[in-house]
């Protein structure tokens, strides 16, 4: 049995799952729909029948139904008009990365239904990034720094805002955190940075005042002057910052593109990008 992970085109999906119920039984072995259901009138055991393309639970009683219930109920997809191999197609196509105009003709939806997954999905990501534990630890080197982006103020408005964000890599695991911040005081960094890096960790970071006092929250900590020094020799340390560089560059792919995001989406595009980068859905970083 396939796993939704391995799917990453609409081939994928259509070769593996070449109809609506063998998309149910694979998002049963996936655990994504509910595999057992009880009738709420009787309480007793529900069983699966088909329906039209599709299957539903019910409850028998001799010869009559007691009740019945989607497939889809208690599930991820229970508000979902679309069916769960247009849901499906939805899903592998965000992760590939695909447009939403592109997801829409596939899927046979329309842009506003995708938009509308798209939302959802990101608030899946931000929930997925909350349970995420502190980056670094056991001696890992932790990169660090902060970056700014230009947000739409509204929406589709011309009104550009500039947004701060704080971010961090750690160069063994590959492990990032990514924040938005109101400022680059110390007073809003350092606490940041304590809730998201393991204090054994050695932080690299350009020398930003509000980060002269790092030594004191971690193992240990070194800058490099940016711009002018793109390394620094400390004893027979290296320090450099190209794996904060790096993820900054992808993180400002789709704002240089010009389909940027709005500045009440940032938080959510974020989440979004910390579970790809941290999850290694992205292909173009593998
Ligand atoms: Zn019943």
């Amino acid at each position: 049995m396939t796993s939704i992970l391995d799917m990453k085109s609409v081939t994928d999906v259509i070769t593996q799952c070449p109809d609506e119920r063998s998309v149910i039984r694979m998002m049963m072995n996936e655990g994504l729909i509910r595999n057992s259901a009880n009738c709420e009138k009787c309480g007793g055991p529900m069983t699966l029948r088909n329906r039209k393309d599709s299957m539903e639970w019910r409850c028998r009683i001799g010869k009559g139904d007691c009740s019945s219930k989607s497939i889809k109920t208690g599930s991820f997809f229970s508000s979902t008009r679309l069916s769960l191999t247009q849901a499906l197609k939805i899903v592998v196509m965000w992760n590939g990365k695909y447009s939403s105009l592109q997801i829409a003709r596939e899927v046979k939806t329309s842009p506003q239904t995708v938009c509308d997954w798209r939302n959802f999905l990101r608030e899946l990501c931000s929930e997925i990034e909350s349970t995420y534990p502190k980056i670094g630890g056991n001696g890992h080197i932790v990169e660090i720094d902060e970056t700014n982006v230009h947000t739409r103020k509204y929406g589709r408005g011309k009104e550009k805002s500039d947004d701060w964000i704080l971010g961090g890599v750690d160069r063994e695991s590959g492990k990032v955190f990514v924040c938005q911040v109101p400022n680059r005081t110390a007073l809003t960094l350092v606490p940041l940075l304590q809730a998201n890096i393991d204090r054994d960790s050695i932080v690299y970071s350009d020398e930003w005042a509000s980060y002269s006092q790092l030594k004191k929250y971690f193992t240990s900590h070194f800058t490099v002057k940016h711009k002018t020094q793109f390394v620094n020799l400390v004893g027979t340390r290296l320090v450099c910052t190209n794996g904060i560089e790096g993820l900054w560059s992808r993180l400002k792919k789709p704002f240089k593109q010009g389909n940027g995001t709005s500045e009440a989406l940032i938080g959510s595009y974020l989440s979004e990008f910390v579970v790809r980068e941290n999850e290694r859905m992205d292909s173009s970083k593998r």
